[in-house]
């Protein structure tokens, strides 16, 4: 591994000023799990690494029932799964966050990094798009916003530019009768990352029998994760069926252009996005439902 200079910032100041001024040289830190790796492989470089870890608006995790879920850029993922707000209303973030690696890496890993990372097939992605997740983007010029769904340009590429880092990601409260869900296939069951993955959110009328609005995204399908609004549209206004969940498991399917790799071939990821559509959508349906039974206990 090359040596490089480190910086633990104490305010977003500081990492704005330190990003600026040494531009593609310098990298943020957040956990470690994917830069430290790919430095140490050579994938990546850096003449200096600004470690975000100790800013306080980084590591803050709040929710409330008007304006939602804020969850500072650094803030690790066992935090999030086991945060009793996150596990009560975003159930795609929970699978999500706690599918990535392993306890060890989920100590570290954080949905800030996992998404500045850009991987067509992070897991925490298709999670955040379906739950509306916005992410907050600090520079020079103040904050700007960005839809989770157009953060990632290519793979290992985002909308950041020079100076620029993510400081948090804020979800909008959910509605009534919501569910949401996140799976993924891998050859192995643990500590491998998603041939392909599917995170579906929905909300169903007060009977539960039909779907009021849903958002459907995939990983690992195509360059960046996929936000699929027609394959959620499709479902609006429809009962709660067999027929409507495996049209949109197939709308889905139609909009993932794959690739084959020595992780899968294009025809199994296809496949896998129907699989995993229809599975995401039972088990969010499912959720909705028996949030509807809850919010009327
Ligand atoms: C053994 C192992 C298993 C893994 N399993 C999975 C898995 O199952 N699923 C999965 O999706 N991933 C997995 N990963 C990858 C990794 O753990 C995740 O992507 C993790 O969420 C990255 O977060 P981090 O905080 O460690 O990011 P870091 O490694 O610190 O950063 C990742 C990248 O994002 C940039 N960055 C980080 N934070 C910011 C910020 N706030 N603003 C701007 N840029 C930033 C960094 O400069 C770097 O380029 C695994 C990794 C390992 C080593």
């Amino acid at each position: 591994m090359k040596a490089f200079d480190y910086v633990a910032a104490h305010s977003v100041e500081q990492v704005i000023s330190l990003l600026n001024l040494h531009g593609e040289e310098a990298r943020v830190l957040s956990g470690g799990t994917d830069l430290i790796v790919q430095l140490r492989e050579g994938r990546k470089q850096a003449v200096l690494l600004v470690d975000i870890k100790a800013v306080d608006e980084v590591n803050q995790l709040s929710y409330h029932p008007l304006q939602g879920l804020l969850i500072g850029a650094a803030v690790p993922c066992w935090r999030v799964c086991h945060d009793p707000a996150v596990v009560a209303h975003y159930p795609g973030l929970v699978d999500a966050a706690g599918l990535i690696g392993g306890r060890q890496i989920q100590s570290r890993a954080s949905l800030g990094g996992n998404l500045c990372n850009a991987s067509p097939a992070a897991d925490s992605i298709p999670a955040l798009i379906v739950h509306q997740a916005v992410g907050i983007i600090a520079g020079r010029a103040g904050l700007r916003e960005v839809a989770v769904e157009a953060f990632c340009t290519a793979p290992g590429k985002t909308v950041l530019q020079r100076g620029e880092f993510l400081a948090a990601l804020r979800l909008p409260p959910p509605p009534a009768h919501f569910g949401a869900c996140y799976l993924r296939f891998t050859p192995r069951s643990e500590m491998d990352i998603a041939v392909a993955g599917a995170g579906v959110a929905v909300t169903l009328s007060a009977d539960g029998a039909a779907f009021t609005s849903a958002r459907i995204a995939l990983g690992g399908v195509a360059p960046t994760p996929l936000f699929v609004a027609e394959a959620g549209e499709a479902l609006v206004g429809q009962p709660v069926s067999d027929a409507a969940i495996l049209q949109a498991a197939q709308i889905a399917r139609q909009a993932a252009h794959p690739i084959s790799d020595l992780r899968g071939s294009r025809e199994q990821r296809s496949h896998l996005c129907a699989v995993l559509v229809k599975r995401a959508l039972e088990g969010a349906i499912q959720r909705a439902r028996t949030s509807s039974s809850k919010d009327e206990g």
